[in-house]
């Protein structure tokens, strides 16, 4: 077995191809002086095709991954036109006498060998952006076919030096089972986008191999734990067969429920939605039959970068990802950096409690440049679905209104501008800060929706970290404080008729099933590999017992009381349903 790195999950079992390295023929002779213009020329217009290729696929791939993951060809379209790029071309066209081929692979190689040189990861990644784009500026300039893939043998298993982003998007998921790369690195651009298709990826096995991998091998990958094995034993491949079917069985045999309704078998209605923090994390959500997305957490779309996210580029990510849905509600939560989640290009104070400091709503409210920006772009997506805005982090009624007071100013550039937005955008918050619990009859005044954030609202409410191995065992979702604390969120919001919803980590807890059916909430929102169990339970469960049942919760002492009430209900409705 060969032990790589694990960067995009599944098994993949077949026959490998290896990708070709693509060797240049370039031209030997020497150019002449009156030859400059036409091999200017030459640049300009092979600059332009390519330019237009480009485009091409970010159009294409806009279909399948959505407009986050394009961005890689922005930086390669600037590469093109970087008048740093072209100087350094014509420089050597013009003082070498070299022809523009030639000119441009060494222009290639000297910006590659410069980045590569640097001691730091993002540079290195440029590197391989400007190899990536200076060979598809050769290959028109050369006239080079493009390296195809086989499409009429049997799907393979692909081998590569490493994987361009261009080539990743070239390649067809039916025809690559899975791809193995003996560079790379769980976050390069490629790696992200095999994530996005779905493919199984393992990366850095170039130094484990003692000898080169051929085309035609049979070859075994497990993308989760990057495991590789080549000519594989019979055992071998039975074994990893099994579980790969299994794996199928099991996500086809919940699939059969992604179409059913989410209710009860004495008719309550709950609906079931994701917790996505990008696009391509919608298609998975949406084949395991989420009811739209429940929580947006926009936070990731600011990482990855070295600078803020424009309006624009965080316009065409939530307009994506809200016509995508189709009409199903999207709740975009504002940006919630902070705590344990950090910016590399925007420098936040050391703090001695971070997650009690310069975070969230905290941060929008204090940089209003920022919060602004991200809100019309948000409204600028409300027409193109069912959008909804809420707010991390919220413990008073005058951050609501400081918030909104900033949102009626977007709305007002925007109208201003001409530009639409659905003026019923729904707003709500997150009660995730056990203030916000005390005073959630307030706040239910202030808003249209709640939206209980319990993994914030456990670490608040029993004062424990929610990062500190340390003291784990004290973080305990089944508290009966915590208890208290949703039935007071719940009954606050139903006295003033607003909508509640969770979307912490508790609502995909199948024990917590009936505790939310009791208290009557309207949504849950989960990660979506949570999302059918959930649901296959909940078809199965009343929620007139879970009613009854719940009540003894509200008199235990401990947590170990109420989780054992919890699951000795639940071993019940399995029996009943086992039963017929
Ligand atoms: C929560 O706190 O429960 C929540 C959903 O938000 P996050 O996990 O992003 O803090
Ligand atoms: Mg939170």
């Amino acid at each position: 077995m060969i032990q790589g790195i694990g960067a995009s999950a599944g098994i993949a079992i077949g026959r490998t191809f290896v990708l070709p390295n693509w060797e240049w023929e370039l031209p030997e002779q020497k150019i002449d002086v009156a030859d400059f213009a036409r091999e200017f020329e030459r640049v300009y217009e092979g600059i332009r095709t390519s330019k237009s290729e480009i485009e091409q696929i970010k159009d294409e791939l806009r279909d399948v991954v959505g407009s986050e993951e394009t961005h890689i060809f922005d930086a390669h379209l600037a590469i093109l036109d970087d008048p740093v790029f072209m100087n350094e071309i014509q420089g050597i066209i013009q003082r070498q006498y070299k022809a523009a081929e030639v000119a441009v692979k060494e222009a290639i190689d000297h910006f590659v060998t410069m980045f590569d040189l640097l001691d730091d990861e993002y540079m290195k990644e440029r590197a391989l952006d400007i190899k990536d784009v200076g060979n598809r500026l050769l290959k028109h300039l050369l006239g080079a076919p493009e390296i195809t893939l086989p499409s009429d043998t049997q799907p393979f298993i692909l081998i590569a030096k490493e994987l361009s982003p261009s080539q990743l998007a070239n390649i067809n998921p039916k025809h690559v089972l899975g791809i193995v790369t003996l560079a790379g690195s769980t976050t390069s651009h490629s790696a992200i986008m095999a994530r996005a298709l779905g493919i199984p990826l393992v990366v850095g096995i170039e130094n484990k191999l003692d000898e080169a991998i051929m085309t035609g091998q049979s070859i075994v990958i497990d993308g989760s734990d990057g495991s590789v094995y080549i000519d594989p034993s019979k055992e071998i491949v039975e074994q990893y067969s099994r579980l790969h079917t299994e794996q199928v069985e099991a996500k086809r045999e919940l699939q059969r429920i992604a179409d059913r309704k989410p209710v009860t078998p004495d008719g309550k209605t709950l609906e079931l939605a994701a917790n996505i923090s990008s696009f391509k994390e919608l298609e998975i959500a949406l084949s395991s039959g989420a009811h739209g997305v429940g929580l947006f957490r926009t936070e990731f779309l600011y990482m990855d970068r070295n600078r803020f996210p424009l309006e624009d580029e965080q316009f065409d990510v939530y307009k994506s990802v809200a016509e995508k849905l189709g009409g199903e509600p999207l709740v975009i939560r504002t940006l919630d950096v902070g705590g344990d989640k950090q910016l590399d290009y925007f420098e936040l104070p050391e703090e001695d409690n971070p997650f009690l400091g310069y975070r969230a709503i905290r941060i929008s409210l204090d940089r209003q440049d920022l919060f602004k920006t991200q809100l019309r772009a948000i409204l600028r997506a409300s027409c193109y679905g069912q959008v909804k805005l809420m707010y991390p982090l919220i413990s008073s009624v005058d951050e609501i209104r400081a918030a909104n007071a900033i949102l009626e100013e977007a709305k007002r550039e925007l109208e201003a501008a001409g530009i639409p937005y659905d003026k019923g955008m729904k707003i709500g918050v997150m009660i995730e800060v056990p203030a916000a619990v005390i005073i959630a009859d307030l706040l239910a005044q202030e808003v249209d929706f709640f939206s209980i954030g319990t993994n914030d609202l456990v670490q608040f409410t029993l004062a424990v970290d929610r990062m500190n191995e340390e003291i784990s065992h004290l973080y305990e979702p089944y508290h009966p404080a915590l208890l208290r604390m949703l039935k007071m969120t719940v009954d606050a919001a139903k006295r003033h008729g607003i909508t509640v919803g969770v979307c912490g980590e508790l609502a995909g807890d199948l024990r917590a099933l009936p505790l939310w059916l009791s208290l009557d909430v309207e949504e849950l929102s989960m990660s979506s590999h949570s999302i059918l169990q959930v649901k296959e339970r909940l078809l199965c469960t009343s929620q007139k017992e879970s009613k009854a049942v719940c009540e003894q919760l509200y008199q235990c002492r401990t947590s170990s009381e109420i989780i054992s009430i919890l699951e000795n209900f639940t071993a019940r409705m399995n029996e009943k349903t086992a039963n017929g």
